[in-house]
């Protein structure tokens, strides 16, 4: 029997639409969205203050989706979807769910890639994911262009998200290259679109976001998020939230209470995309944009714009636990809720923050990219440190044990298989892993999982390990494969492995242990050589995927018969030297 909803747990208020795109379902009213005229200006730009209404926001997503109709000769009903492919590289802007927006109005796909990204990262999504088009920002235009030039980007097909001079330090986009304000101020001067002409499943069929996650195994993959994949977790958010925001104001309609979130968490990254900006915006809320995380900046903004709702990942809520005396400089008095996923929160932080702010719901969710983000989160009356709370609407999951037997009890771990609305198509072109990750209408999570039952008498979702190989630096997604290709490269790599280690600020980072190559010398310093590994995945990766775990010599990486890295050994044996330590 699999395990589902608690009672409390209201339905879906309808079944997720199957035959619109995600543009519609957020900008018109008909799907249930709160009245665009009533609601916060859906983004409002953390550093400058500028915003646009609801309206506004509807028509420059109409006149960008013009303007790149004609820039870029699609039209909404032309081609397939993987004809229309936009590749989006780029820090927080006002615009780039605008664009999302704009792109699912010609029917394409947006690809969104971590900001963080080196060329030759940027360089591997952009060729995977198929894009011809890239959006970027003033700030990342270097590395944008060297990665798209090899990508076989053309310079006309790269375009400019603006931001604000507070950001830029007042550097603008070079001459000859277009921003989205002035796509928008060409699109204004265009004829209207035909419509979408879609038939009933084409929703649920066609890819909206591709984003990237290495899954169970393996390399990143762009993971195939459908329209109705979107709908459903943001339908499944709103209906979980609607009981406790009714309360709120003591009335029956969710529509009366709308607030202000932070949108500080990169849009690139599934949590920041569904939860922040589809999720708040539907119900009416403005989120404020943050284009970076600086401390100072953030507790500006929550202060100046009366922010109520804080996402966040645990090393954030870390820093704030350590940092009393600066969250002390701040008026806070706005905030009532805060929400923490992508990566474990522990229960002594929790109880840290908790004591400085006796009044805060902290809150924790659990979810994927493979889902379209949450799966489960604590509801404000039922909190319980640790837990990542109770499932979602029109979901089910399921407890596995190793050896296949399905869980029925509580307290008994097994990994955790998801059937709900909001599991993806799947990843693009990679039969194999597909297969190994859904099953049965079920996505097999990799990580661990018991179900216990609450004070509350309400049933939870614990998360208490990952089975599969990835380590979460500061939420972000490490693919030890991709780690260990690269250190191969190194002349004085012969084997090597990669796991997670703990660490205080970023909750993990990467470890690697290497066999030497026979070509290295004896008189070879051991600290010198592992310094000369870690600069060549520093200059080639993302900061988050630099091995500041550490590099350990050994004799040889241990593995299977069939060649299978043993990490779960090597977890233990790391686990072990730490605590001999
Ligand atoms: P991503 O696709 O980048 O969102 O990564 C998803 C993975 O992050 C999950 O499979 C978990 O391993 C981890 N994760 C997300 N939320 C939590 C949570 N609340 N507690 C523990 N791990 C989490």
């Amino acid at each position: 029997m699999p395990f589902y909803p608690p009672s409390w747990v209201p339905k879906l208020p309808f079944d997720p639409p199957d035959s619109i795109p995600i543009c519609d379902f957020m900008l018109e009213e008909t799907w249930g969205r709160h009245p665009l005229g009533y609601s916060r200006p859906p983004f409002t730009c953390g550093l400058s203050g500028k915003a646009y209404s609801s309206l506004e926001v509807r028509e420059r997503v109409d006149y960008l989706a013009r303007a790149l109709s004609k820039e870029l000769g699609w039209s909404p009903n032309s081609g397939s979807e993987w004809d229309k492919v936009i590749g989006v590289f780029s820090v927080n802007t006002l615009d780039t769910l605008p664009l999302a927006w704009a792109t699912h109005r010609l029917g394409g796909i947006q690809s969104p890639a971590n900001a963080a990204y080196s060329a030759a990262e940027l360089e591997y999504q952009l060729k995977n994911s198929g894009a011809t088009v890239l959006f970027t920002c003033v700030p990342l235009l270097s590395i944008a262009k060297e990665a798209a030039k090899k990508a076989g980007i053309p310079d006309n097909r790269i375009y400019i998200l603006d931001l604000p001079k507070e950001f830029t330090g007042g550097k603008t986009a070079p001459n000859g290259m277009k921003t989205v304000d002035n796509l928008i101020s060409e699109g204004e001067k265009l004829p209207r679109l035909e419509p979408l002409a879609w038939k009933s499943g084409d929703g649920a069929r066609k890819t909206a976001f591709l984003c990237y996650s290495s899954g169970t195994s393996g390399l990143p993959k762009g993971v195939m998020i459908s329209h109705r994949n979107v709908i459903a977790n943001t339908l499944q958010i709103a209906a979980y939230e609607k009981k406790f925001r009714d309360a709120k104001i003591g009335v029956g309609n969710q529509s009366d209470y709308i607030e202000n979130a932070l949108g500080l968490l990169p849009m690139s990254h599934i949590y920041g995309l569904v939860v922040i900006c589809h999720a708040s915006v539907y119900r009416g809320d403005g989120v404020v944009v943050l284009p970076k995380f600086e401390f100072a900046t953030t507790l500006q903004a929550i202060e100046s714009y009366k922010i109520n709702s804080l996402y966040l990942v645990p090393p954030i809520i870390i820093l704030m636990t350590k940092n009393k005396d600066t969250l002390a400089k701040y008026d806070l008095s706005s905030v009532w809720s805060i929400f923490t996923g992508a990566a474990p929160l522990g229960q002594e932080t929790a109880e840290d923050l908790q004591n400085i702010f006796p009044s805060w719901k902290i809150r924790q969710g659990y979810g994927l990219t493979e889902t379209s983000t949450v799966v489960c989160s604590s509801s404000p009356d039922d909190i319980w440190f640790g837990s990542s709370g109770s499932l979602l609407p029109g979901i089910e999951c399921k407890i596995v044990t190793p050896e296949g037997k399905e869980v029925t009890g509580y307290d008994e771990p097994g990994e955790l298989l998801v059937k709900s609305p909001s599991v993806v198509l799947g990843y693009l072109n990679n039969d194999k892993a597909n297969k190994e990750t859904f099953q049965d209408g079920y996505m097999l999570t990799g990580d661990e999982a018991v179900i216990r039952k609450a004070p509350s008498g309400y049933e939870h979702v614990f998360i208490v390990d990952r089975i599969k190989e990835l380590i979460k630096v500061k939420g972000h997604q490490v693919a030890p494969a991709e780690l260990e290709a690269h250190l191969l490269t190194h002349p004085a790599v012969n084997d090597c492995a990669v796991i997670q280690v703990p660490d205080d600020a970023a909750g993990e980072v990467p470890k690697a242990f290497v066999v030497k190559s026979p070509a290295v010398g004896l008189e070879e310093n051991d600290r010198v050589l592992a310094r000369n590994i870690q600069k060549h995945v520093e200059e080639h990766k993302a900061r988050y995927k630099w091995i500041v775990g550490g590099i350990e010599f050994i004799d040889a990486i241990p593995k299977s018969p069939s060649g299978k890295i043993l990490r779960r050994y090597l977890r233990d044996k790391e686990k072990e030297a730490r605590r001999a330590k």
